[in-house]
């Protein structure tokens, strides 16, 4: 059985309970992990808030040092962590070593930034004063996690909290456990005092309760569903807990008439069907002009048919696997149900692939739909599947209004020739991300967070440490 990491040790919950992990493939039990309760929750958070005085005063430089052989310790494991992260979360086995390559890649990008935070000198009105400000970190972080991109999402976290001078206590999904705690078992053994990282495992209602509602913490990284952030914030309210918050999102991506046709069905093709359409920033509506559209179609359903082949995670052909669970399969098929039922015409997929190989797993194809009425599920609902619906405009004003008229503002994207077009798209585009005739790739160096109900904060860039830091004023007069 896996373990949780708390105060420097490999524990099982006090209660002695434990929580099955799944293949998403065949419904093969993989694993198992603790399934921690109060008590558990208790002693993590406890030995964070123990290990935060001194951590916190380590010299930046130090905390660099050991970020470095954790990304050194973490690369060393990158295949093993992806094994189990394929087995449990489904994806394509090639793409989970992407995903674990990332960790280090986390680590080391913020390490890079430890030993240079910094305050300011201001000068005052009175000139016998100056004030200065002072950066000190947030204090006791709870990172909790999704089960799509279970590990660049926990690194996000953990790396700039770690490089603030921060402790923290993360909680993966406790579909997806195994990778994580591997992973930070790797990191850990890089030589952090024991508490600075804790792990414990459990469902979100009760022990995520917990611990977003702890009096000792000070910030809590989420990353989820809508609903999930709503509750979050409204519980961090009981002791005033700062939040990030990186929640679902509807990324509209425009395909102009002077687009390159070639690439924006590239681009669509992996925004939206890659970890089979389970990711947050994903191609999720399409508004394609009137004069491409036939031309635009023609391409992405030939990708989806020809290019995103469904299968086993482990098989080396495979670019889709299973959808993680069985739930997650049936509101896309219900998504889609709706839209054909007011009228949308399937163009690729739509229907479960058939086969002894998808029997036990919860496969479900690349689709793609046109004419999907705007009061679809489609189109008013986050779809976290490979499905997407195009829908034909006139213009970019029609575009823009299209794409604006949603509850999230995650990513966006636009494929065209005219820089007019373009830089109206980012201007305008409600977003925290728009990509310009390029595919929707989140990069290290710069900050990534949504507008709207997509979130609140930033993940990535310098910018990121922001959200661990604190600001402190001090004017010092002279004696
Ligand atoms: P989820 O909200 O169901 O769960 C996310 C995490 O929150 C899990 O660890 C879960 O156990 C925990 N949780 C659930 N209820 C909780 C509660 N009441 N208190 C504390 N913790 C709780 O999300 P999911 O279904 O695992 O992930 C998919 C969603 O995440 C999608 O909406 C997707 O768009 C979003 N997402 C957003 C980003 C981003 O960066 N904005 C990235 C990836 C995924």
């Amino acid at each position: 059985m896996a373990k949780m990491l708390i105060g420097g040790e490999l524990v099982g919950a006090q209660s002695g309970k434990t929580i099955a992990v799944r293949n998403p493939a065949n419904g093969d039990v993989v694993g198992d992990v603790p399934r921690a309760a109060a008590a558990d929750v208790d002693a993590a958070v406890a030995a964070a808030a123990g290990a935060l005085p001194a951590w916190a005063a380590l010299p930046g430089t130090k905390r660099a040092q050991l970020m470095h052989d954790a990304a050194r310790k973490m690369r060393e494991v990158v295949d093993e962590v992806a094994k189990l992260l394929a087995l449990e979360q489904g994806k394509p086995l090639a793409h989970a070593k992407l995903e674990a390559g990332r960790v280090a890649e986390n680590l080391e990008y913020f390490a890079g930034l430890a030993d240079k935070l910094r305050g300011d000198y201001i000068p005052l009105d009175d000139p016998a004063k100056f004030g200065i400000t002072i950066r000190r970190p947030v204090g006791v972080v709870v990172a909790i996690t999704p089960w799509n991109f279970p590990l660049t999402l926990m690194a996000n976290k953990l790396c700039p909290a770690l490089a603030a001078g921060c402790t923290v206590v993360l909680k993966p999904a406790s579909t997806t456990p195994l990778a994580t705690q591997r992973a930070v078992e790797a990191i850990a053994s890089a030589g952090f005092p024991a508490g600075v990282i804790n792990v414990v495992h459990g469902a979100g209602a009760d022990v995520g309760d917990l611990l977003v509602g702890h009096p000792r913490v000070s910030k809590v990284a989420f990353t989820g569903q809508t609903e999930t952030g709503k509750r979050i914030m409204a519980l961090a309210a009981k002791n005033v807990t700062r939040v990030t918050l990186e929640l679902g999102g509807s990324d509209p991506l425009i395909v102009a008439d002077d687009a390159d046709i070639r690439r924006a069905s590239a681009a669509a093709a992996i925004g939206r069907f890659f970890n089979a359409g389970q990711a947050c920033l994903a191609v999720k509506r399409i508004f394609v002009f009137e004069k491409v559209a036939e031309e635009f179609m023609a391409k992405l359903s030939d990708r989806a048919q020809k290019e995103w082949k469904v299968g086993d995670q482990f098989a080396a052909d495979t670019k889709m696997g299973p959808l993680h669970t069985e739930h997650q399969r049936a509101e896309v098929e219900a998504q889609v149900g709706d839209a054909v039922k007011r009228g949308a015409r399937v163009l690729a997929g739509g229907k479960r692939p058939e086969g002894r190989e998808y029997e036990k797993g919860w496969f479900y194809p690349a689709t793609v739909l046109a004419d999907v009425p705007e009061e679809s599920r489609m189109a008013t609902e986050e779809v976290f599947g490979p499905a997407v619906p195009l829908f034909v405009v006139k213009d970019l004003d029609e575009a823009i209004a299209k794409a604006n008229a949603t509850v999230y503002g995650l990513g966006s994207s636009i494929f065209t020739k005219d820089m007019a077009k373009a830089r109206r798209a980012a201007e305008q585009l409600d977003a925290g991300y728009t990509w310009v005739n390029d595919i929707q790739v989140a990069y290290d160096q710069l900050p990534f967070g949504g507008v709207k109900q997509s979130g609140y904060g930033k993940e990535h860039g310098i910018e990121a440490l922001e959200g661990y830091l604190e600001k402190k004023s001090v004017v010092l007069a002279s004696g």
